[in-house]
């Protein structure tokens, strides 16, 4: 058996970034930057309101407090949207909404608030203005050839909208990768009433939503018969239209457990002196076989056929290599230490156990316990899951010991 840190860290020395390419900005939430991003404009593009009141000269208010107000008088009106077409002179006021730009001549806004009506064309200033109150200067958020992201940048939602607002259309990115999901077993079906032998593959709706999740564009394969013909054609299309493979079932020692050998034949005629496969057995439980191989240039995760193992082995090993493609720099779950609300029990046997848990914050302190059956099979429990619990080789742990888990989403 090997450490489980280790074979991540060799799948990690394998895999490749995706080449860079350029997508609409509005397509790339998720993806990393490749280019640095400057903008070419101020934003805001122009002086504007932070507020509705009143555009005034700073220095036409001085005296007015809440008893005795200064009267201005009101020679326009101007809503967002629209260009000032006169400005603010000596003694005048311009009634100003949100994002209107600010007028001409003047350098401050009375919020409405400290204002009052005064006749038809007077507004009673019942507070003193500074220069600049309220007032949002052109290119407060964003300067004009300001370095605006840099090239690593994870694009969220808020960076799109930045992006829609200096007007770039269009970024340099590390493109989102597809990855194709294959179900193996002759047991499997998809649907529907089932003869004797058979179960419904729950392993790909499963991954690929974890696919979906991360990021990623998933490509669903169907299943694949343990026949190592199928497995090969099958997986021979899906390496010629995916960036990244993954696989689940027959990667056991058991005699119908075909990937490995498969991912050796077609490893064997790839001229790519880099493929390689490697078939680990990973001092983990949940989740011992793996089959990780690089095939036509491609990352294939054979993960095991048990449906708890394999959502553990994508979280574990599939999900930061496909991130790792995609440009990220940080793509392990985040760690943190929690209190166990009860023992967990384990047996040594030389791995890391990763119980599944239900992670709950109280007091500031994130609390743990289990969800219940921690067998392979036992994917209801595990969809009750948001987080791993570590473990390691021993007896466990005792009710209110300091535990580490990993955060799932
Ligand atoms: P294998 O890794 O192929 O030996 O499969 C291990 C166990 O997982 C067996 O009980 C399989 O029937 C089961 N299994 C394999 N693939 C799936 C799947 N896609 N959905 C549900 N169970 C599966
Ligand atoms: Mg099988």
């Amino acid at each position: 058996m090997i450490e489980f840190d280790e074979v991540r860290s060799s799948i990690l020395s394998a895999i490749d970034r995706l080449a860079p390419a350029e997508l609409q900005s509005f397509e790339a939430l998720g993806l990393v930057l490749a280019a640095d991003v400057m903008s070419s404009g101020p934003i805001p593009p122009f002086a504007n309101t932070a507020m509705d009141g009143y555009a005034v000269r700073a220095q036409n208010t001085a005296g007015a407090m809440a008893d005795a107000p200064v009267r201005l008088r009101v020679v326009g009106e101007l809503p967002a949207g629209h260009a000032p077409t006169i400005p603010v002179g000596d003694g005048e006021a311009i009634r100003i909404m949100t994002g209107a730009p600010m007028p001409d001549g003047a350098d401050a806004i009375v919020t409405v608030e400290r204002t009052e009506r005064d006749g038809v064309d007077g507004v009673l200033v019942r507070q003193v203005a500074r220069e600049g109150d309220h007032v949002r200067r052109a290119g407060g958020d964003v300067e004009p050839g300001e370095l605006v992201f840099r090239a690593g940048t994870v694009l969220g939602p808020a960076h799109l909208g930045v992006l829609a607002s200096i007007d770039v259309g269009r970024v340099q990115v590390f493109p989102r990768a597809r990855v194709g999901v294959l179900s193996t077993g002759d047991e499997l079906v998809e649907s529907g009433a089932l003869s004797p032998g058979k179960i419904r593959d729950a392993n790909r709706p499963m991954l690929l939503a974890l696919l979906e999740r991360a990021g990623v564009e998933a490509v669903n394969l169907g299943i694949a018969r343990d026949d190592e013909a199928v497995m090969t054609a099958t997986l021979e299309d899906a390496l010629a239209r995916c960036d990244a493979v993954i696989t689940s079932g027959g990667v056991s020692v058991g005699d119908y457990d075909y990937m490995s050998a498969t991912l050796e034949r077609i490893a064997a005629d790839d001229p790519d002196e880099r493929s390689r496969v490697n078939w680990y057995q990973v001092a983990i439980r949940p989740a011992k076989p793996l089959c990780f191989a690089v095939v036509r240039g491609r990352p294939v995760f054979g993960l095991p056929g048990n449906p708890v193992s394999s959502l553990v082995s994508f979280e574990l090993f599939a999900r930061p290599a496909l991130l790792a493609m995609m440009g990220r720099t940080q793509c392990f779950r985040t760690e943190v230490t929690a209190h166990a609300e009860h023992a967990f029990a384990r047996k040594p046997d030389g791995k890391l156990h990763l119980d599944r848990v239900r992670v709950r914050v109280e007091d500031g302190r994130y609390i743990v316990s289990s969800v219940g059956k921690q067998e392979s099979n036992t994917l209801a429990a595990t969809a009750l899951a948001d987080g791993l619990v570590l473990l390691p080789d021993g007896d466990g742990v005792s009710e209110g010991d300091d535990v580490r888990v990993m955060l799932l989403d």
